[in-house]
């Protein structure tokens, strides 16, 4: 298949995918009675950011109230650690970065019903107002900011070929974009001590999410140590207890963090793959986890918890490689 007929199928399996009628469909279909009788064994570990659309996320936590069973950390690091299997249909509400808006918006609407949740916290911002670094590197493209350590590009494009970048090369191109852009990123609101505490004292659970965030495949081993053990010092201080439960930023796994966690007693690791999780067959520090946002529909959540939608989504991913690859010139097959 020629490039241009490759892009038309990548274009319209994205445009697919955005359809929110395809969702009811899917809903309504034989196969998602089939994938949510499956699922009721599983555990979905259900992986947000922040809450951008606090009223869906409320529909949300209605749902998982209505036809799930909320489950809190501790139960599931009990169940990845051969202890007591969990009830059917299990749900784990996490979220990664520590936005604001969990504790804004999440944090009333998760305790008025006490589900209980885990937030992946990043410490090198906690009393901070710095930027998460892939938005400021947004900005900084979308105001001119280059850098020639990587191709220009759309700024999402861009963030996703900086995080291919070594850990140090990365640090180069963001100076490099801050340095040529005609206006600087404004500053963000990051959470503070006192609503780590609250957020704990109110059933968030904070986890280590690293120092400051870098792809940990792309560091060198210094950097691995360092993000991952400094956090679970600075976070040990702000909470007052140690971590026992880490994510790995951009879901990238890495073998050094792997070692330095289970050095340090981590119960729980978990991936962003967009998988059901089985804590009683996988290794306790790469736990499933399913990609969702405050804005996901309600009908679209629930064919992500039965494992419809990502079973879809793994299709997609194979048939736009397979695709990708008899696109490919002769001369540059191995
Ligand atoms: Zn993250």
């Amino acid at each position: 298949m020629n490039p241009a007929a490759a892009a038309k199928l990548g274009h319209w399996h994205a445009r697919l995918d955005a359809w929110q009628g395809g969702d009811t469909l899917l809903l309504r279909s034989p196969a998602q009675a089939w994938c949510d009788r499956r699922a009721a064994g599983r555990l979905a570990v259900l992986g947000y950011h922040g809450v951008e659309d606090p009223s869906t996320f409320e529909a949300h936590l209605d749902l998982l109230q209505r036809r799930f069973v909320p489950v809190s950390l501790e139960r599931v690091e009990e169940a990845a650690h051969g202890g007591w299997a969990l009830p059917a249909r299990s749900v784990l509400v996490t979220f990664d970065d520590g936005d604001h808006s969990v504790h804004t918006h999440a944090l009333p609407l998760l305790a008025a019903r006490g589900i209980p949740a885990v937030c992946f916290v990043i410490p090198g911002l906690v009393g901070t107002d710095a930027p998460f670094w892939w938005d400021e590197a947004e900005h900084l493209v979308r105001h001119s900011g280059t850098t020639h350590r990587v191709p220009p590009n759309q700024p999402d494009i861009t963030v996703h070929t900086l995080k291919l970048l070594s850990e140090r090369e990365r640090q180069l191109a963001l100076a490099e974009l801050r340095a040529t852009a005609t206006a600087p990123c404004s500053r963000q609101r990051q959470l503070t001590t006192a609503q780590l505490r609250e957020l704990e004292k109110n059933g968030v659970v904070v986890g280590n999410h690293t120092l400051t965030h870098p792809c940990l495949d792309r560091c060198d081993d210094d950097q691995v140590r360092r993000e991952v053990l400094e956090a679970h010092e600075r976070l040990t201080e702000l909470t007052g207890r140690p971590p026992t439960s880490f994510a790995y930023p951009n879901g990238n796994v890495d073998e050094r963090a792997h070692r330095f966690l289970t050095q340090a007693g981590y119960r729980s690791g978990f991936l962003y793959n967009h998988r059901l999780a089985d804590p009683g067959a996988c290794h306790p520090l790469r736990i499933d986890r399913l990609v969702v946002s405050s804005r996901t529909s309600v009908d679209r959540l629930e064919t992500i918890l039965s494992g419809l939608r990502p079973a879809l989504f793994r299709a997609g991913r194979r048939a736009a490689r397979a695709v990708a690859r008899a696109s490919q010139p002769l001369s540059s097959k191995s």
